[in-house]
């Protein structure tokens, strides 16, 4: 599902990756990029305009967390835009007297049958005693489809011939009522183009029976011709969700994007495969993080965000400056750099100057130093952190038995620490004008 468009949004995002600082030029770079591949993805020029503004204006402006560096602001930004243009998630609305009806509606190929059985299973085994009810008498063909798949998921399928469709569903609902059925789902039939004879039938049913839900079941695949085929049954009658079908398949996943913000209607599951349990309830979130095919790099720029504590950081920054950086404060900034998981891919986050120096190590490299330098700390006594010039032989072989590492270990993270001291007090010298550039 959106190959095409997670693939081109990838690329753009490793180019931006790779960057240090982003300037307001950059950002109209990449969201230029942005916009083609969202419109190559088919999704409709106005929501792209839109989507692009939105995301260019925050990105340009003042919003600068010191926890991210600038290209995965952008990238944070496109995301939790992606997910508020997406709308909110799922709910079905099964309130009410029983039974509930929920009705699906859409063109003859679009999936309406295969999704009526899917959503009976899946309601059925939360637990609802459901039925369904073929109103397609048009088409003997799809009757007989939904009684075998009604069977397959164990679900009794209503059906009588020679009933016009809103009796035979009134006569459904009766029968629904008094068999103790708590979900009603009504597979209406489908024509191959919008008409005006179906919008009067199904607002005929509607005047039967008063529907739950009415959802309008689109194929995913067919593009742009999504958004008239759900703008013209929405003019026709009230819609509450949408079931988006086929989202296994499509290279221009595009339609899901513009169908919601088009329309207004949400979307409330999405078909994923011919499997009857192929059906998922819908989450902006999971699905932006598809599109984007980063899901992995939205999740760690959360939890920099979440690890990383400003006031903390200040303090620690101002120590530094003042010479009094000690070696309780590396052991916490190994400790908030622990927090934030894998150590490879925090690499590729640092901030600026830092991220560069880092990426010239080996990762493996990096989490094995990373974890004896913690052991070796944690070796130590507070009275040793806080005055290194104490650590004298002896000592210095209690802590390497200690953290089951050699005295030549213990002494390279006193290097490293001493440069880093060293580091901090040449800094301070400049007037932290220095520091400001290697943390970016
Ligand atoms: P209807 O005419 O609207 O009732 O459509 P059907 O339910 O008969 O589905 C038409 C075709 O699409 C069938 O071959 C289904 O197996 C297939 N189909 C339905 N939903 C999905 C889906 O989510 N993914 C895929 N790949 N195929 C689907």
């Amino acid at each position: 599902m959106f190959e095409a468009l997670t693939q081109k949004l990838e690329g753009i995002f490793k180019e931006l990756r790779r960057r240090g600082k982003l300037t307001p030029a950059d950002v109209d770079a990449v969201m230029r990029e942005v916009r083609l591949a969202l419109l190559e993805a088919d999704v409709h020029y106005s929501v792209v305009k839109d989507f692009v503004a939105r995301v260019r204006e925050r990105a340009v402006g003042h919003e600068v967390s010191r926890a991210l560096n600038p290209a995965q602001q952008v990238i944070k930004i496109v995301h939790e835009e992606l997910i508020a243009t997406l709308g909110e998630p799922a709910r079905l609305n099964l309130s009410g007297p029983k039974p509930r009806v929920i009705m699906l509606v859409g063109l003859q190929g679009s999936g309406k049958t295969t999704a009526a059985a899917k959503l009976a299973a899946q309601l059925r085994s939360q637990g609802e005693r459901v039925m369904l009810v073929a109103a397609d008498p048009y088409r003997p063909a799809a009757i007989k489809q939904l009684q075998t798949l009604g069977e397959r998921v164990g679900v009794p399928v209503y059906y009588e011939s020679g009933v016009k469709p809103p009796q035979l569903v009134a006569r459904a609902f009766e029968q629904a009522q008094k068999g103790g059925i708590t979900v009603l789902i009504v597979d209406t039939a489908g024509r191959s183009q919008l008409d005006e004879a179906l919008m009067d039938e199904l607002r005929a049913i509607t005047q039967k029976v008063t529907p739950n839900e009415t959802l309008l079941v689109v194929d995913a695949m067919i593009g742009q011709e999504a958004l008239n085929i759900a703008t013209g049954f929405q003019q026709a009658i009230p819609l509450s969700g949408l079931m988006l079908t086929k989202m296994d398949g499509d290279a221009r996943g595009g339609a899901a994007i513009s169908i919601r913000a088009v329309t207004g209607v949400p979307i409330k599951y999405l078909g994923t495969g011919e499997a009857l349990d192929a059906l998922e309830a819908y989450d902006p979130r999971r699905l932006a993080s598809r599109i984007l095919g980063m899901g992995d790099v939205i999740g760690l720029i959360e939890r920099a965000e979440a690890a990383y504590n400003e006031q903390e950081a200040q303090k620690q920054a101002e120590r530094m400056l003042s010479g009094q950086f000690t070696l309780e404060d590396f052991a916490q900034q190994l400790r908030q750099i622990r927090k934030m998981g894998p150590l490879h891919q925090l690499l590729e986050m640092l901030p600026g100057g830092m991220g560069q120096m880092a990426r010239a190590i080996s990762p493996e490299e990096a989490e094995r130093n990373l974890k004896i330098t913690e052991a070796i700390i944690n070796s130590m006594t507070k009275e040793e952190r806080l005055h290194p010039e104490i650590l004298n032989a002896s000592r210095r072989r209690r802590i390497a038995r200690g953290s089951g590492t050699d005295v030549q270990d213990v002494n390279r993270v006193l290097k490293q620490f001493r440069d880093a001291q060293r580091l901090f007090k040449t800094l301070q010298k400049t007037g932290g004008r220095g520091l400001s550039r290697l943390l970016g």
